[in-house]
């Protein structure tokens, strides 16, 4: 009988367990990547380059949740808390690197008018990625593959325009015909829509906490800034607007104002 009731509450909490870190994103130390820290009960708040870090409540163990920029060097890095800084070993990460020739010269060299264009678009979007609103929930929601492809791992990719280094792939593109369906990964606000000079036709959904989702290069949007969107909902189509060289959708994830490969956000 009692043997019967251990291996029943044995039972129980392998799949309490599997379910909690099922919504967790995966633990990937390195610059562009995530991590993922149980919180002692003494923490009470953590904060990175004086930005607030995601918290989410798994049952009865928290964890900070940290976007690790890409440009963050290896080595040891340093959370502050209300108590003791964590600390945390960043690794090295071999990425890709991707020689692109692109004939339109504009988006190459762009002119001065479109440099101040993209500065003040870039702007709009900075805005949003350091941006911290309170979450609705309380354990981060896991997230789904917001189009349907295969895709290769392009995220965090050093990048050559006609030979000349741009900054580093910031998203996942995933090769996709023109009109096909993109969907919100999982539940927010829609916070910035817009037809920018190298994005695209783009739609950003903040997800509360500081996590933020980019879909770039968009055929067509069908959301409005202010709108709520449910996972699985229509945000868009799949096009080739902006500096593309095929039909693709780029779907970018930012974390404590991060770029972060959006990969760790689904279930490997
Ligand atoms: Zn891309």
């Amino acid at each position: 009988m009692l043997k019967k009731y251990v291996y029943s509450v044995m039972g129980f909490m392998l799949i309490s367990l599997q379910s909690i870190h099922a919504e967790l994103p995966q633990d990937s130390r390195r610059p562009g990547g995530i991590a993922v820290i149980p919180l002692g009960q003494e923490i009470k708040n953590v904060r990175f380059n004086q930005q607030n870090i995601l918290i989410s409540n798994e049952n009865t163990q928290r964890y900070a949740i940290l976007g690790i920029p890409l440009n963050t060097p290896i080595g040891t890095l340093k959370l502050e808390t209300n108590t003791q800084p964590i600390q945390i070993k960043i690794k090295p990460y071999a990425y890709a690197e991707q020689h692109i020739n692109v004939k339109n010269q504009d988006y190459v060299n762009p002119s001065d008018a479109q440099l101040t264009r993209y500065a003040n678009e870039a702007k709009v979007q900075n805005d949003v990625y350091s941006s911290f609103t309170p979450s609705t929930w309380q354990a981060l929601p896991h997230f789904i593959r917001p189009t349907l492809g295969q895709f290769s791992n392009s995220f965090g990719r050093k990048r050559f325009f006609n030979g000349e280094e741009r900054a580093p792939h910031s998203g996942l593109d995933i090769p996709a015909p023109i009109g096909q369906k993109v969907v919100a990964p999982a539940d927010g606000i829609v916070v910035q829509t817009g037809d920018y000079f190298f994005n695209g036709k783009t739609v950003l959904i903040d997800h509360g906490q500081g996590l933020i989702s980019m879909f770039c290069h968009l055929s067509k949007i069908e959301v409005k800034q202010g709108q709520h969107i449910r996972q699985g909902e229509v945000l868009g189509l799949v096009g080739k607007t902006g500096r593309v060289t095929g039909p693709h959708l780029h779907w970018g994830m930012s974390l404590n104002n991060a770029r972060v490969d959006p990969q760790l956000f689904l279930r490997p």
